[in-house]
């Protein structure tokens, strides 16, 4: 449960949801505005801040084998998490993407966080190599250094000692081929030139696929996508999605995927989550959902679908503020289907067909 303590009253912006994210699975969170689907993904990286609060409640991950409760982390360790296991990629990149710093600063800034150790480790193994190639034996001062550096490569020593300038040098070129290797990756034109290049120099495309360069960097376990290609146009949109997914394949990330665009949710979803007013009221595999639709909310998502040569039908009413949410059944003021248990108890999450949930009366409630 997640409210936020405004001086309006107090905000249940999610109430109870139950949300799981299989592995190398792309699961879809869909739903109006305003019903709670960005403060999910806030809440999953455990970046809420106040007046914002979880009170109740766990988020899971496999993290080495078992499974961790991120709401019992220190801070530490979830630095460790964010980034690493969980990335974002946010609708507004430029937002997101420090101004004052190049696209090869930025993403090298994640590469010495995240990935230091592997870093290292080239940078030994290409000193070794060239002094074999040399023929000189034994260890120099700078590979001694090094080593001292792998044994704790997060310790404040090895960060002092990756000041001194040759080794800064020789890691500086390491991290700057690596960046290049990720924008390249990224189907970036002239990455070289790309990686010397400020935020506001770059196109939306270009932004967005610097922001995926960033997320997926570490090739997390679980990447969290708000709503990516909102604001660009379709060709870079069907660009970003192709790229997120064969990204995906290859690092073998889990994708929860924010949007309200059902089109992008056929296209590159395997399940579908349908949110509404802070509830999770729905949750099928992406075709028996556009299939056969159960909850009323999800049908009336499905048919306000503009079509050529159909009716334009949209939804009556709008999404209640959250202040003072409606009891019950969130939707009942717009449900055509409202019975009188739907206006005093909260439907139960049940699974109607295989692997196919709804909260909704009309399937196995009581009237
Ligand atoms: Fe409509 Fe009742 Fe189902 Fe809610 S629980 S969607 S009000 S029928």
């Amino acid at each position: 449960m997640l409210r936020f303590y405004t001086y309006e009253g107090i905000v249940e912006a999610l109430d109870g949801i139950n949300l799981n994210v299989l592995e190398n699975e792309t699961l879809g969170l869909v739903g109006e505005t305003g019903c709670g689907k960005s403060v999910t993904s806030l809440a999953t990286m455990v970046v809420v801040i106040p007046p914002g609060k979880m009170e109740k409640g766990r988020i899971l991950l496999k993290y080495r084998d078992k499974m961790i409760n991120l709401l019992k982390q220190d801070d530490a360790f979830l630095r460790i998490i964010r980034g690493g296991y969980l990335s974002m990629v946010f609708q507004e990149p430029r937002a997101y993407l420090n101004p004052v710093y190049t696209v090869r600063d930025q993403i090298a800034e994640v590469l010495m966080v995240h990935k230091r150790k592997e870093l290292l480790q080239t940078v030994l193994e290409s000193l070794r190599t060239g002094r074999k190639e040399k023929g000189l034996t034994g260890s120099s001062f700078e590979m001694k250094n090094y080593e001292r550096m792998l044994e704790k490569p997060n310790s404040f020593v090895t960060k002092i000692l990756c000041k001194i300038p040759r080794s800064q040098r020789r890691l500086n070129e390491e991290v700057r081929k690596e960046v290049i290797r990720i924008l390249r990756e990224m189907e970036i034109p002239d990455p070289d030139r790309v990686a010397e290049m400020y935020p506001h120099e770059l196109s939306g495309g270009m932004a967005q696929r610097a922001v995926i360069a960033m997320a997926l960097v570490c090739s997390p376990t679980l990447l969290i996508a708000d709503e990516p290609t909102t604001n660009l146009d379709v060709t870079i949109q069907a660009q970003i999605l192709n790229l997120v997914k064969r990204l995906q394949e290859r690092s073998k990330s889990s994708v929860l995927y924010v949007t309200h665009d059902l089109g992008v949710v056929a296209e590159i979803c395997d399940r579908v989550a349908v949110m509404y007013a802070g509830n999770v009221v729905e949750t099928a595999n992406v075709f028996d959902l556009f299939k056969k639709p159960l909850h009323p909310y999800t049908r009336a998502l499905l048919e306000s679908i503009p079509r050529p040569g159909k009716e334009f039908k949209s939804i009556p009413g709008t999404v209640p503020g959250l202040i003072d949410p409606p009891k019950g059944c969130r939707f009942h003021d717009r449900c055509a289907y409202a019975m009188e248990i739907c206006r005093k108890m909260k439907p139960p999450f049940t699974e109607i067909e295989k692997k196919h949930f709804v909260a909704c009366h009309l399937y196995g409630g009581k009237k």
